[in-house]
């Protein structure tokens, strides 16, 4: 038998957490690692968040799990929250991105069917768009790299270019049902939606009634900089996917709508054993003391606007390695002018430095909400010495 017990899917690399401690990670040999990844954009309080552990011992003590076949004063609380905070009136929790991503399709599936129009069910997606690893998911985005072995995909999806809008508008349909899109795409390489290609998905969905799905799963929760990315663009989306940083580590998405967008979502047309459970309900809660604060928003795009600001100072140094650096808040990326994957593992080799790479040659920088001053020095000092000691194996 040579198959691995953990089914091998990831390439996994060499460093082995054991312990979290606010902004670093302790791998299982010791070593201390500066986390300016998150778990991928999931750790928006950072590791061992006082907060976040009281809440959840708290509730673990109290009560962990319940059918949704019961009431949920839990989960009514929290959507209340999140329904006062954002665009929508309505929310339907689940356990990981992947599936919000799923119920924000069928809820605009269903728009359109539960009016008796069946043959409006398909949604038109963007190029390099990354929504989840489930089949509709995997259908949902172009890249093929997720569709090789698991074919055929589901039917309903039409991919065109990012950010372009007359694509977009020429795509539309007889049975186009909306748009689903990332307003900053994160594994596409932290691509940012223009004001003129989200404002104008709006309108077309204004004039042709169709459903504008937004996927906030890596934007959202205060990682660009506003508790939504949407709030940027002056549009509300009809429906949204949001997970990673809503429970702050813990597993839980949710699938926000307004009342109209939701008309198909009616007793027995979806579920989830788990989805929002009480546990569940208590991560997210922590989470919400803490982000959504306009203090604390503000703080963080000031956060982010240091680390651009250093980072283009930086790359000057080095016009070979270097190509730019873009992003909104916290959610920022270097785009390299060589492979990003060897240099990110270079930093979390020899510089106890953890980035993750996208798309486009970007290396993803996604810190913990929750940084201060001297973790930027940290990371500054850090990067710049692995930018020294870099010798790029070959340019792209
Ligand atoms: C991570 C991600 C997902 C999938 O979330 P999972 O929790 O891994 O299922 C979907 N959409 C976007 C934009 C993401 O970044």
């Amino acid at each position: 038998m040579s198959i691995t017990p953990l089914m091998p899917v990831y390439p996994r690399c060499g460093v082995r957490p054991v312990r979290g401690e606010h902004c670093h990670l302790i791998s299982e040999d010791g070593r201390r690692f500066l986390d300016f990844a998150s778990g991928i954009g999931v750790n928006a309080l950072g590791h061992s968040h006082p907060g976040l552990i009281g809440a959840i011992q708290k509730q673990a003590e109290t009560l962990m799990h319940v059918s949704n076949l019961y009431g949920s004063p839990q989960g009514e609380a929290i959507a209340r929250r999140l329904v006062d905070l954002t665009f929508a009136d309505t929310v339907f929790f689940t356990n990981s991105g992947a599936e919000a991503v799923e119920c924000a399709i069928k809820t605009a599936r269903a728009y359109h069917q539960s009016a008796g129009n069946e043959h409006k069910y398909e949604l038109i997606t963007f190029n390099n768009a990354f929504h989840g690893r489930t089949l509709a998911t995997i259908s949902a985005s172009s890249q093929e790299k997720m569709h090789k072995g698991f074919l055929p995909l589901l039917p309903g999806f039409r991919y065109v270019d990012f950010n372009d809008l007359e694509a977009a508008k020429a795509a539309i349909g007889p049975n186009t049902a909306g748009f689903l899109v990332e307003p900053i795409q994160g594994e596409g390489g932290i691509r940012i939606a223009t004001d003129a290609f989200l404002q104008g998905l709006r309108a077309l969905c204004d004039e042709h009634e169709l459903m504008l799905v937004l996927d906030e799963v890596q934007s959202g929760v205060g990682r660009a900089g506003t508790f939504y990315a949407y709030e940027q663009y002056g549009v509300e989306p009809d429906i949204m996917a949001t997970a990673k940083g809503i429970g702050g580590g813990f597993p839980v998405g949710a699938c926000l709508a307004t009342e109209k967008a939701a008309r198909g979502m009616v007793a027995g047309s979806h579920g989830s054993t788990y989805g929002g459970n009480p546990f569940a309900m208590a991560a997210v809660g922590a989470v919400l003391d803490v982000i959504p604060d306009e203090a604390f928003l503000a703080d963080v795009r000031a956060k982010g606007e240091r680390i651009k600001a250093r980072l283009e100072q930086f790359i000057g140094n080095y016009p070979d390695l270097f190509e730019l650096v873009r992003g909104r808040g916290l959610f920022i990326g270097l785009k390299m002018k060589v492979e990003p994957r060897p240099f990110v593992a270079h930093m979390r080799d020899n510089h106890q430095l953890l980035t993750v790479s996208a798309g486009d040659n970007v290396v993803r920088i996604v810190p913990p909400l929750v940084i201060d001053d001297s973790h930027i020095d940290e990371f500054m000092e850090k990067l710049s010495a692995a930018a020294a000691s870099y010798q790029p194996e070959e340019v792209v």
